[in-house]
């Protein structure tokens, strides 16, 4: 089992760390659900690193339009590993890079099958050796699939959010991932995911906040201000 993600900067200010106080209160109240699952369809934790692999530069609901029919024909890393490619291909077309993803899809069950015998390691740094799995997907896997979670996955949201609310000025995910976990308890890390995303469709958008209509405008540094150049890095 891989070591709890080891916070080493120096913990944040009092005035930062009362905000992230009521910013998990408030999260939690708009957004009480404890179900950990995101929003990508799946059965097993096979399938679940296999969307979140294809979900990169592609929204979720483009993913759970080519998934059923991409599980149904290869379920298992057995299955997949021994995929055509061009069949691949042709299942999951409609999202954006389908010819990088399709390979990577049959080299990840490929590696499941020769380096973890066909099962998803339940350890974090052991998913990061998985072809196409980073940082992000691994946090998604270990919190969504098997109920540990080693961190917190930083998408666009996730970082634009943090920085708005003053919890990070980095671009970089895992430095903004980094600056999370030294202010917010291991308690709420398997929760700020789908919170912050949930909070970033419905309020704080990129490039239109509505500042006015935001529970958290009161204590927000950046009320009434667009993030215009600063972009989480992919
Ligand atoms: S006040 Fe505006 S910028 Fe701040 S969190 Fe709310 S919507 Fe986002």
């Amino acid at each position: 089992m891989a070591q709890k993600n080891t916070v080493k900067r120096r913990k944040p200010g009092k005035k930062i760390m009362e905000r992230a106080g009521i910013v998990s209160q408030r999260m939690q109240e708009r957004y009480p659900s404890t179900d950990r699952r995101g929003y990508l369809e799946y059965q097993t934790p096979f399938q679940l690193v296999i969307a979140t692999l294809l979900s990169a530069q592609a929204t979720d609901k483009s993913v759970n339009a080519v998934t059923p029919v991409l599980f149904s024909k290869w379920p298992t890393p057995q299955d997949l590993a021994s995929a055509d490619v061009s069949e691949v291909e042709d299942v999951i077309r409609s999202i954006g890079l389908y010819k990088t993803k399709a390979k990577r899809c049959i080299d990840c069950a490929r590696t499941l099958l020769e380096e973890f015998d066909g099962e998803v390691p339940q350890d974090i740094d052991a998913l990061q050796k998985l072809p196409g799995v980073g940082r992000k997907t691994a946090n998604i896997v270990m919190n969504d699939a098997f109920h540990d979670a080693q961190g917190v996955a930083v998408d666009t949201h996730v970082g634009r959010i943090a920085r708005k609310l003053g919890f990070s000025k980095e671009t970089d995910p895992s430095k903004v991932e980094q600056d999370i976990l030294r202010t917010f308890p291991e308690s709420e890390w398997p929760y700020i995911n789908k919170r912050w995303i949930a909070f970033g469709r419905e309020i704080c958008h990129s490039r239109n906040p509505e500042c006015s209509a935001c529970f958290l405008n009161d204590v927000c540094p950046s009320v009434g201000k667009a993030e215009t150049s600063t972009k989480t890095k992919k």
